[in-house]
């Protein structure tokens, strides 16, 4: 099975999917999924979608679902101007978004939400969809995917009230956007930056100067590294 096995941001996707030939007969439909396993914690990037490609050849299938949608990024599985298989009865000129995750009994979070809100907007801008054609797997399905504590109206307005980041801020001067109550809102620009610093146990990051921080770090750091000797 061949994929494209990229992995993008929002802003990234949209880039992508601006130019992207859809084919002779565009996909007129999107599909939304959970994975329900692996779950947020399971996931692990590159391994995860090495191990669901071996598991979808497993099943002798030519295809898998389109893209998979979790906190570190978009990544691209099987080409979306070609059918893919995530649906048995919605498989024809639709792309099928998988949320990795179990949200049976959670609602989207975090990077994944952002993610994936971005994504499903972009695209239903790009293929000229209406909110009737964003389908959930049980639709056609006794499945409870996209998970029970997924519906309809609350992702129609969640699409609606939909802000994207900015696109090319310099975070040194332009400020981060005001966190969204007590959770603390990472910046896509700067989730590289957050990663780096949590990952290697620099410091915590709980309010927007950590981030603002992580970010000044990471720059000095990316200097330093690529300094020549
Ligand atoms: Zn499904």
């Amino acid at each position: 099975m061949e994929i494209i096995n990229r992995r993008l941001t929002v802003h990234e996707f949209e880039d992508y999917i601006k130019n992207y030939y859809f084919g002779t007969k565009p996909a007129n439909k999107l599909v939304i999924h959970h994975t329900w396993r692996p779950t947020t914690e399971q996931w692990q990037g590159q391994t995860s979608i090495n191990g669901l490609k071996g598991y979808y050849e497993g099943k002798g299938w030519p295809a898998g679902p389109h893209l998979f949608i979790a906190e570190d990024g978009i990544w691209l599985f099987s080409p979306m101007r070609k059918d893919g298989i995530h649906a048995a009865a919605f498989n024809h000129q639709t792309i099928g978004i998988e949320i990795v995750g179990d949200y049976d009994n959670q609602i989207w979070k975090g990077q994944t939400k952002y993610n994936a809100l971005g994504t499903i907007r972009s695209l239903a801008i790009r293929l000229n969809l209406k909110e009737e054609d964003i389908l959930f797997h049980r639709d056609a399905s006794p499945k409870t995917c996209p998970g029970t504590a997924i519906q309809k109206q609350w992702l129609f307005d969640e699409l609606r009230s939909y802000r994207t980041k900015p696109r090319f801020p310099n975070p040194i001067t332009d400020g981060i956007p005001t966190p969204a109550e007590d959770e603390i809102l990472i910046p896509i620009w700067a989730s590289d930056a957050v990663s780096f610093v949590l990952k290697h146990r620099l410091f915590e990051i709980r309010t927007d100067d950590d981030v603002r921080d992580a970010v000044k770090f990471y720059r000095f750091y990316q200097i330093v590294k690529n300094e020549p000797e």
